[in-house]
C-alpha cells in the first residue's frame, strides 16, 4: 500500500484524534524507518518512548512468535508462565515486592490511585482520599487520570472529572506541606516530567517528599510509564533518586512495543488490593509478558550504564553543533529534552526535521528526544547530520 493510501484511509475511517505528521511508515531494523516508498528515517522517538529494542528484533519477535503458538491468552482465573516470571524479574532487580499488570499507562496510573485511596481506606476510613500530584506533570486520558494531570488545558469538556486532586508547583517543598489538611492519602510525580518538556526533579526534593510521605503515611507514587525500563540510565529512574516508592507504574517500554503496563507496590501495599478490588481481562498477556521478558534480558545493568553513555553523546554533540534555533538540553539517560529559542516554535522544528528524515518529539515548547535504547552511533551521528544541515 503506497503512503497516499494510507493516508486517505486514515482520514476517512480513523477518528482525527492525532495531529499526524505527513509519514507513512511501514518497517524498520534498529532505530532506521522506511516509508512504503523505500524512504529512510532515523528514530529518534522510539514510538513514544516503546520500542526500547528498536524495530525488526530477532529475540523479540522469536519470543512473540514462541509464546503466540503455545499460548496467546488465558485468563487471570489460571496461572501463566511469562507474566510470573516477569514480575520476579521487575522486583528482584527494584526492591519492590509485587506487580500488578495491565495495558496502558493511563489503566496503570487508575491502578495505583486505586490503591492510594484504598490503603487509606483500610487503615483510617473515610475522608482521606486526597491524591496530590505535581504542577505540569502528565497522568493519562482516562477521566481520573485526566484530573490527575496538574495542568489546566486537560481539565475541559469531559466534565465531571473524579474529585480529589490537588496541585503543587515542583520542587516546592514547603508549597506540599501547606496540602496536609488532614484529607491526604498520596502523592503522585513523574520523577522526569515527560509531555510537560522534559524536567527531571531536583533529588533533595524527592528525598524530602519521601521522608514526608513517610511522616504522614501518605503513600509516595511514582509515575514511571515514560521514565521506567532502562529510559534514564537506570532501569527504574527512582534507583538512581535512592528511592523506594511505595507503588510505581510503568507502560511503554515495558515490552518493547507491544501493549503492556502495571504496577509495583512495595511490601506494606502487597494486600491492598485483594480479590475482586481490582482486575483486568488482557493484564499480564502471556505474549506481552514474554516480549517483556526479552526487554529485561537485553537491558543489562553493563547496557544500562551505554544508555547514560549515548545520551551525553547526544547532549553534548547537540550543544556542540551551536544551532540559532536551539538552546540547551536537559533530561536523564536517552530522554532528552531541548530548548527552542525565542522566534522560533518547537512543532515547525520537528516538521522540518521529520521532512529531511529525522524523527523527533516535542514536548512542552522544546524538543523531545527519546531514541530506542540500542541506537548505534552511527545512527546518532546520522541523525546529528540531518539536524545539522536542516537547522544550521
Ligand atoms: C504516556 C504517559 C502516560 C499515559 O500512558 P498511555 O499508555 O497513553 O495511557 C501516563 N503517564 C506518563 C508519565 C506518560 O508519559
Amino acid at each position: 500500500m503506497t503512503s497516499a493510501v494510507m493516508k486517505d484511509l486514515t482520514h476517512q475511517y480513523i477518528m482525527g484524534t492525532y495531529g499526524r505528521f505527513p509519514v507513512a511508515l511501514d518497517h524498520g531494523k534498529g532505530a532506521t524507518l522506511w516509508d512504503p516508498e523505500g524512504r529512510e528515517y532515523i528514530d529518534f522517538t522510539s514510538g513514544i518512548g516503546v520500542n526500547a529494542l528498536g524495530y525488526g528484533s530477532q529475540p523479540w519477535a522469536d519470543a512473540i512468535a514462541k509464546q503466540a503458538q503455545k499460548l496467546g491468552h488465558v485468563s487471570n482465573l489460571f496461572y501463566t508462565e511469562s507474566p510470573a516470571k516477569l514480575a520476579e524479574i521487575l522486583c528482584k532487580r527494584t526492591g519492590e515486592s509485587c506487580v500488578f499488570f495491565a495495558n496502558g499507562g493511563g489503566e496503570a496510573n487508575e491502578g495505583m490511585i486505586k490503591l492510594a485511596r484504598k490503603y487509606s481506606f483500610d487503615k483510617y476510613g473515610h475522608g482521606r482520599s486526597t491524591i496530590i500530584t505535581l504542577k505540569n506533570s502528565f497522568h493519562g486520558r482516562t477521566i481520573t487520570t485526566l484530573k490527575a494531570t496538574g495542568q489546566d488545558l486537560f481539565h475541559n469538556f469531559f466534565f465531571p472529572f473524579t474529585e480529589g486532586f490537588r496541585y503543587v508547583e515542583a520542587n516546592d517543598l514547603d508549597a506540599l506541606k501547606a496540602q496536609d489538611q488532614g484529607d491526604v492519602c498520596a502523592v503522585m510525580v513523574e520523577l522526569v516530567q515527560g509531555e510537560g518538556g522534559v524536567l527531571p526533579l531536583d533529588k533533595d526534593y524527592v528525598k524530602a517528599v519521601e521522608a514526608l510521605c513517610a511522616e504522614k503515611d501518605w503513600l509516595l507514587l511514582a509515575d514511571e510509564v515514560q521514565t521506567g525500563v532502562g529510559r534514564t540510565g537506570t532501569l527504574f529512574a527512582f534507583q538512581q533518586y535512592g528511592l523506594l516508592p511505595d507503588a510505581v507504574s510503568f507502560a511503554k517500554g515495558i515490552a518493547g512495543g507491544l501493549p503492556m503496563s502495571g504496577i509495583m507496590a512495595n511490601e506494606k501495599c502487597r494486600n491492598v488490593l485483594g480479590p475482586g478490588t481490582h482486575a483486568t481481562t488482557f493484564g499480564g498477556n502471556p505474549v506481552c509478558a514474554a516480549a517483556g521478558l526479552v526487554v529485561q534480558d537485553i537491558l543489562s545493568d553493563a547496557f544500562l550504564r551505554e544508555v547514560t553513555a549515548k545520551g551525553q553523546y547526544l547532549r553534548d554533540s547537540i550543544e556542540g553543533l551551536a544551532l540559532p534555533c536551539l538552546g540547551k538540553t536537559r533530561g536523564l539517560g536517552l530522554m532528552i529534552g531541548i530548548d527552542v529559542r525565542e522566534g522560533w516554535t518547537n512543532k515547525e522544528i520537528a516538521g522540518k526535521l521529520i521532512e529531511n528524515g529525522l524523527l523527533v518529539l516535542t514536548a512542552g515548547s522544546g524538543l523531545r528526544l527519546l531514541p530506542p535504547l540500542i541506537i548505534t552511533k552511527e545512527e546518532m551521528d546520522k541523525g546529528l547530520a540531518v539536524m545539522k544541515s536542516t537547522l544550521a
